[in-house]
């Protein structure tokens, strides 16, 4: 399956919700944008689902034209492909510097020269085609390096973990109300995210921004002005981390 998210004049946004098969693992969505025929794929996963993304990819572009692959963080379950897509296409990667050394031992020895685009801490606009894609910083929220994606002419913000919502229902289905996500994002976010202070940080910086649609990597997305505007009172508020954290969480058993 994949979900058309937007497409105007040249510029298209794809989810693919359901590559990976193996019930064990997190189910994740990946993405596609695409500008004036330039191509960029957020997040493509690891083995499990670089099979299905390859032909899913090559029904919007010509695969060896693929311009990018950006990773948000370093987590196998973003970019463990990466040896694949650097071998089939002619891409870069895009990372957050702090990982830029520890993402290339996905890949074999040189495989990364020349083709790796390190993204520093206060973020990036990358150029694809006519337009650009932001990259937004994100750190800690989980990765200590982390970058969320901001495509303007969409108004979508690719948010990586930050609204990760898992069994939840129809991923085709985006949440209108916070109500509905709730029981499927609390503990999560509890547990992942680092802490309540940079979660005021993230969600004073995203009020900054025209976003009209919010879309994480796993689970249902959060569509419209309001529920998003929910999602930020929520989150801002949010004990998580380390503020959860107390001496008994950490003793010798
Ligand atoms: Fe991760």
């Amino acid at each position: 399956m994949s979900i058309e998210l937007y497409n105007n004049n040249g510029h298209v946004n794809i989810s693919f919700p359901d590559l990976v098969k193996d019930v064990a693992s997190v189910q994740s969505n990946q993405f596609l944008i695409v500008n004036d025929g330039h191509a960029a794929l957020i997040d493509p996963g690891g083995e499990l689902t670089y099979n299905g993304l390859y032909m899913a990819v090559s029904n919007y572009v010509k695969i060896k034209d693929l311009d990018y692959v950006l990773a948000s963080h370093q987590d196998p379950d973003i970019v463990a492909s990466i040896n694949r897509w650097l071998s089939a296409t002619n891409c870069k990667l895009v990372c957050p510097e702090i990982w830029d050394r520890f993402i290339p031992h996905f890949t074999r020895p040189g495989k990364m020269d020349g083709r790796l685009i390190s993204v520093p801490d206060q973020g990036a606009n990358i150029p694809i085609g006519k337009s650009i894609i932001k990259a937004i910083p994100a750190h800690f929220m989980h990765s200590e390096g982390n970058f969320h994606f901001y495509d303007p002419l969409s108004k979508i913000l690719f948010s990586g973990d930050m609204g990760a919502n898992i069994n939840s229902g129809d991923l085709d289905t985006p949440f209108s109300d916070i109500s509905e996500a709730l029981p499927f994002i609390t503990g999560f976010h509890e547990r992942y995210m680092n802490s309540n202070r940079v979660c005021r940080y993230w969600a004073n910086m995203i009020r900054t921004l025209d976003v009209e649609w919010m879309v994480p990597q796993h689970g249902r997305s959060f569509k419209g002005k309001k529920v998003i505007g929910q999602f930020l009172s929520w989150i801002e508020q949010l004990e998580c981390g380390t503020d959860l954290m107390t001496q008994k969480d950490y003793r010798v058993i």
